[in-house]
């Protein structure tokens, strides 16, 4: 099972380049075994000015979702964002049988408003299914995985104001899950934006730019949020967030993120990489990338420097 996700910020990358390097990400992990692989790439808007996402799923080897990939449009076009992000992932069933419509990504709904990508596993997640269930949300899948994209759909249905972030919606979600995961978010609400966090799986965020790279604190204030009926089933309750460390390249400049399982499929694009701990929460928005912590403070870990790989 693995993990493995690409944002290019100002980098413009043509299809087939991103296509490649999310298939050699996934490829670095095939060591680990699996039963299946999927990947969600940005729509091309060339006729439709609405941004999509594109979900290709494989039951069985990398190289016949390659296959699949490389049938698809267009493959010398440069894409037409400032940012492209796509997430690929490696299943080793734990629940539900190796099937394409088991793996991932694990979408909310039809139209893909929010897709998943999930290393672990979820161990309330017949709760959360009743719960969602009830709320009208169709599940396709037999996953525990797939409770979490119609979790963050859920929340963002019942967001309090228009302009609620993508990694606020991520922190309602978290704690309402037990078990152990992995994650990358993301959603055609938040064109160009990833979120990721992760609880007992590990997950790391390569970074690569030939700029100079700026860090700073920023404070994050107490959140509050109104999930009192999730909050219920699950008995949990929000975190404070102390500090935010962000990470960007002075002056607005291009930038890549690669976000993976293992070091090993990112140690080919940048030897800068940040590991997350438990209960972190990592966004990237407008190339930005800032990470906090759930409940304990993040100001003076010294597991949240940037590292440098031998
Ligand atoms: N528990 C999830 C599933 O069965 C994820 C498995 C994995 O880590 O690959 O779909």
């Amino acid at each position: 099972c693995g993990i493995f996700a690409y944002l290019n910020y100002r980098v413009p990358r043509t299809r087939k380049e991103i296509y490649e390097t999310l298939i050699k990400g996934l490829q670095r992990l095939e060591y680990r075994g699996y039963d299946s692989a999927g990947v969600a790439i940005d729509g091309n808007n060339n006729e439709e000015k609405e941004r999509f996402i594109k979900l290709v799923k494989k039951r069985g080897k990398v190289k016949a979702l390659e296959e699949e990939l490389y049938k698809q449009d267009d493959l010398d076009s440069k894409t037409d964002f400032e940012t492209h992000f796509g997430i690929a992932h490696t299943r080793w069933a734990t629940h539900g049988v190796p099937s394409a419509i088991n793996s991932h990504p694990q979408r909310s709904d039809k139209r893909n408003e929010f897709v998943v990508i999930h290393n672990g596993i979820i161990t309330n997640y017949k709760d959360l299914r009743k719960f969602l269930e009830s709320k009208g949300y169709e599940f396709e899948s037999e996953t525990d995985t797939e409770t979490i994209p119609k979790l963050i759909k859920y929340m963002y249905d019942n967001r309090e104001s228009e302009d609620t972030s993508f990694s606020s919606l991520v922190e309602r979600v978290i704690p309402q899950l037990e078990g152990a995961f992995a994650l990358v978010f993301k959603s055609i609400h938040y064109p160009g934006e990833a979120v990721a966090t992760r609880r007992g799986s590990p997950l790391l965020i390569g970074v690569r730019s030939k700029y100079k790279l700026s860090t700073e604190q920023i404070p994050v204030l107490y959140r509050t949020c109104n999930i009192e009926n999730v909050k219920n089933i699950c008995n949990s309750q929000m975190k404070r967030l102390d500090s935010s460390t962000c990470l960007h390249p002075v002056g607005d400049k291009a930038v890549e993120f690669f976000f993976a399982s293992d070091a090993s499929a990112v140690i080919e694009h940048t030897n800068r990489v940040i590991f997350l701990e438990d209960d972190d929460i990592a966004a990237v928005t407008d190339g930005k990338l800032s990470i906090h912590r759930l409940e304990r403070s993040a100001s003076d870990d010294p597991s949240r420097a940037i590292q440098t790989l031998q």
